[in-house]
């Protein structure tokens, strides 16, 4: 469903990734491992759209999407793909309610709708009482699944998620991992992961191991 060919990305002299090919099947989640600096990061924001590759090419659904014009790029993230960063990047000034809400206003559902699909998935994601919080009030943990909340309340094919449980401890690591992956089997979501921690890697079902910018090994769990 997802498929990058041949990625290649440098930043200055440095190749962040040499030619990187894989293919990510539909409902599948997929975690992308390595030391840091092996280019995970940077193929995830390839395959999300976020940055362009120099060379190679992505494809969603048989459709090269890494040329597209930037308005387009930026209307097909809205629609088809969610995200959740190590610090969840959430707005400080907005509520976690109005936080998680954002992507459907974006994608130009009304504000009581929106604000409607943001209470329920903060509930399925057991942070209603965070509803009415600003993100500096909320702990860790609590973020992150707000976080979550709203990389999935469009209902994406795919969410990408980048070191989720970095900044959290075990316990709340777990919880989020939880969260996110009850969700996104719920859903068929498909999802990519990038994690130099086997504990979260160890939810995926297929992972792929980086180094110095290239796949070193594929497993099945
Ligand atoms: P992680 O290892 O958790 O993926 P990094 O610390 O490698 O995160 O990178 C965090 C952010 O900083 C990323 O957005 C990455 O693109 C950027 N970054 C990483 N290395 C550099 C660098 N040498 N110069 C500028 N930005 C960088
Ligand atoms: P990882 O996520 O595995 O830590 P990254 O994709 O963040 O790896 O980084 C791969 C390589 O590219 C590293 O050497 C990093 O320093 C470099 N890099 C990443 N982002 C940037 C950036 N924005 N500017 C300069 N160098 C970067």
């Amino acid at each position: 469903m997802l498929e990058a060919r041949g990625l290649v990305k440098s930043y200055g002299r440095t190749r962040a990734l040499t030619g990187v090919s894989l293919e990510i099947a539909e409902g599948e989640i997929l975690a992308i491992t390595g030391p840091s600096g092996s280019g995970k990061s940077t193929l995830l924001h390839c395959l999300a759209g976020i940055i362009r590759p120099e060379s190679g090419e992505v494809v969603l659904d048989g459709r090269r999407i890494d040329t597209l014009p930037e308005t387009e790029l930026t209307g097909l993230r809205r629609a088809s793909f969610g995200v959740v960063f190590q610090f969840g990047g959430l707005v400080p000034e907005l509520t976690a309610a109005e936080n998680v809400a954002l992507p459907m206003l974006f994608n130009r559902h009304g504000r009581q709708e929106s604000m409607n699909v943001a209470a329920d998935w903060l509930a399925r994601l057991e942070v209603s009482g965070c509803a009415d919080q600003r993100p500096g009030e909320l702990s860790g943990g609590q973020a992150q699944r707000v976080a979550v909340a709203r990389a999935l309340v469009t209902g994406p094919r795919v969410v990408f998620a980048d070191e989720p449980t970095g900044a959290l401890d075990t316990l709340g690591g777990e919880q989020v991992m939880s969260a996110l992956i009850g969700a996104a089997r719920a859903g068929r979501t498909t999802v990519v992961l990038v994690t130099h921690d086997n504990r979260v890697a160890a939810y995926a079902d297929r992972e792929i191991a980086l180094r110095d910018g290239a796949v070193l090994a594929e497993a099945g769990r």
